[in-house]
């Protein structure tokens, strides 16, 4: 996994919309591509309704990645918003990424997280790399 991933403008642009549209809940996503660049996004509805917790809604988030797998591409980065907190990854999130009681297995073992907050202020989106309890920061090359 490379250190940097890239998005077309007007993707990240559909991301923060939805994260938008959604507020103050939090939005969530997955996206997809080749490499570490992403094509595509998939908006998946927030089952909390929640503005501090997302849990994507299971059938959307299976269709999703059937859908991601039968076109060749792979999961490059789980995306969520922040309503009103900056865009890093909290102790949740990163407690989130890991199987419940397993934190040596992570869920998505090559994905990145991106997070989009505060979408009620001054709005940035920053992406994250995993490496057990060791976050990373990746760099997002908007194209
Ligand atoms: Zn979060």
């Amino acid at each position: 996994m490379a250190d940097t991933i890239s998005i077309p403008a007007g993707l990240l642009n559909e991301i923060i919309a939805h994260c938008k549209e959604v507020y103050p809940n939090e939005a969530c996503g997955i996206l997809a591509g080749k490499g570490n660049d992403i094509e595509r996004a998939y908006k998946i509805t927030n089952i909390k309704n929640s503005p501090v917790i997302y849990e994507m809604e299971p059938v959307e988030q299976l269709r999703c990645e059937k859908d991601i797998r039968n076109a060749r591409l792979k999961i490059i980065c789980l995306y969520h918003s922040h309503p009103s907190s900056s865009a890093h990854l909290s102790q949740a999130d990163v407690a989130k990424a890991y199987w419940q009681g397993e934190p040596d297995m992570p869920i998505y073992p090559d994905a990145c997280y991106m997070i989009i907050g505060p979408v009620d202020g001054n709005l940035e989106v920053r992406v994250f790399k995993l490496s057990g309890q060791k976050i990373n920061e990746v760099k997002l090359d908007i194209i």
